[in-house]
């Protein structure tokens, strides 16, 4: 069986109340003949227990955006992996870029972060890419590799059996500049080699999403690459329409 997509929205730091019911409706109401694909939806905190109760009955599966590595204690303004899986969180993104560049978040920071969210019983979407100047110096690889062997030296290569990743090349992120198939096809395929000369069962099956500027329109030539599972979307999740759009283009591309 081949590997199911997953199209998982990343809200960052939007939303209100009002407009997330407007927005879980949307979704909910255009999911209903999309199949095959799995989807979620990464909220703000403190818009989970509202997220929980909205999604409930629907195939739409809840996650968080980030995590703290401990478990509870004196962390002010952290929460903490048992709090997430109490609020019915399935997944929780670790190592996103902006986690890494504006909050200073290490390669050993997301490896314990991951480890942390695995041991709450919740599954990692680990998110690895590289900035505009590394692509452009040849080392995109290099950079990716690091961000990813951070992770299978600390937690195994097992640990990665019960994980997504997330390629998400910096530039594209907000930006509008998606990478194109071509750009994107071969950091995916080398993220799974990479994992493939630990594991080949395990690289064979590892859900390796793409996220950056990814809309409607962009999506299918997108998913049809080979090693292209899904997406990771930012500021196209924040519309119903466009999500449940990729979302279809994804349940599409699937079924061919
Ligand atoms: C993201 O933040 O993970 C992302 C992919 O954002 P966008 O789709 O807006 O580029």
């Amino acid at each position: 069986m081949g590997r199911q997509p997953l199209v998982a929205a990343n809200w960052k730091m939007h939303g209100q109340r009002g407009r997330i019911a407007s927005l879980i409706a949307g979704i909910r109401s255009g999911l209903t003949a999309v199949g095959g694909v799995e989807i979620a939806v990464c909220p703000p905190y403190v818009y989970l227990q509202q997220v929980g109760e909205l999604v409930t009955g629907s195939p739409i599966i809840l996650g968080a955006q980030n995590l703290a590595v401990e478990e509870s204690g004196a962390f002010t303004g952290e929460i903490s992996g048992p709090m997430l899986a109490e609020f019915g969180c399935h997944y929780v993104i670790v190592g996103h870029s902006e986690r890494r560049n504006l909050f200073g978040e290490s390669d050993a920071l997301v490896a314990d972060k991951f480890i942390a969210a695995q041991k709450h019983g919740l599954v990692p979407v680990l998110c690895v890419g590289e900035k505009a100047v590394h692509r452009k110096a040849g080392t995109t690889e290099k950079v990716i590799a690091e961000q990813l062997d951070a992770v299978i030296s600390k937690s195994g290569i097992e640990s990665l059996a019960n994980a997504v990743i997330a390629y998400e090349p910096v530039w594209a992120i907000g930006s509008g500049k998606t990478a194109t198939p071509d750009q994107a096809q071969p950091v995916h395929a080398f993220i799974r080699n990479r994992l493939a000369g630990h594991d080949a069962g395990i690289a064979e099956e590892a859900r390796i999403i793409y996220g950056g500027s990814v809309n409607a329109a962009n999506a299918k030539e997108l998913f049809a690459e080979t090693d292209i599972d899904g997406a990771l979307v930012g500021g196209a999740s924040l519309n119903a329409e466009e999500f449940v759009n990729i979302c279809k283009v994804a349940a599409t591309v699937a079924a061919d």
